[in-house]
C-alpha cells in the first residue's frame, strides 16, 4: 500500500506488541510507584475525588477462530484469490463466505472466485485507529460494490482526495506491506 502502511518491515505481531508496550508501559510504572508508596493500587480520581482501585494483573485477550470449514478461503488467499460462497439450494451469495446458509439453512455451498473489479460506493479515512492497527498510518476503508452481487468492505490504497463514488476499483490479494500478512484491499483500477 502507498504511504499509509508501516515501512518498518516488522511482522504484525511484533508491531502490535510494541504499541501495547508504548500505551501501557508508563501507567504500569506509575502503578508500581503507587504500590511501593502506599501498599495498595488505590488512588483518588483527580476530577471526581472518587476512590479507584487499579487492577495490578494484566489481562491479555487473544482469540483463536476455527477456520476449519473455510479452508478454501484460506487456500484462495495463499494463491492470490478471494473466494465467496453461493448456496446451491437458494442461490444466496456470501462474502465473507459462509458454509451454512442463514437464509434457507442448507449447508451445501459452491466456492467461487470474487471478480477482480468493482465500483467504489463510499469510503472514510481512519484517523483514530483501534490499538491493533495503531502502528499504521492513517488509512482509508471503503465499500466496493462487486458485480458478483455483494459489497466488500476493505482498505483502499489511494489518496482519499482522488476518490470518487462509482470509480472502478481493482481487488488486490497480497501481503500487506510492512506486515507480511496476506490480506485483500482495493486500489483504483487505472
Ligand atoms: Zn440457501
Amino acid at each position: 500500500m502507498t504511504s499509509n502502511a508501516t515501512s518498518s518491515g516488522k511482522t504484525v505481531a511484533s508491531a502490535v506488541r510494541d504499541v501495547f508496550e508504548r500505551i501501557y508501559g508508563d501507567p504500569l510504572k506509575q502503578l508500581e510507584s503507587l504500590i511501593t508508596a502506599t501498599g495498595l493500587p488505590v488512588y483518588k480520581d483527580p476530577k471526581t475525588g472518587a476512590l479507584l482501585w487499579v487492577d495490578v494483573r494484566e489481562l491479555r485477550l487473544r482469540f483463536t477462530l476455527s477456520v476449519n470449514k473455510l479452508e478454501k478461503f484460506i487456500e484462495g488467499l495463499r494463491g492470490g484469490k478471494l473466494m465467496y460462497t453461493q448456496c446451491r439450494r437458494c442461490g444466496a451469495k456470501y462474502f465473507p463466505p459462509q458454509v451454512d446458509c442463514p437464509r434457507c439453512k442448507a449447508s451445501d455451498v459452491e466456492w467461487r472466485e470474487v471478480s477482480t473489479e468493482g465500483e467504489l460506493v463510499t469510503w472514510t479515512v481512519i484517523n483514530v485507529k483501534p490499538a491493533s492497527f495503531s502502528h499504521q498510518g492513517d488509512y482509508v476503508v471503503g465499500i466496493v460494490k462487486m458485480p458478483d452481487g455483494f459489497n466488500i468492505t476493505a482498505w483502499i490504497d489511494a489518496d482519499p482526495k482522488t476518490l470518487k463514488p462509482g470509480m472502478k476499483m481493482r481487488l488486490v490479494v497480497d501481503r500487506r506491506p510492512g506486515e507480511g500478512y496476506i490480506t485483500y484491499w482495493f486500489k483504483p483500477a487505472f
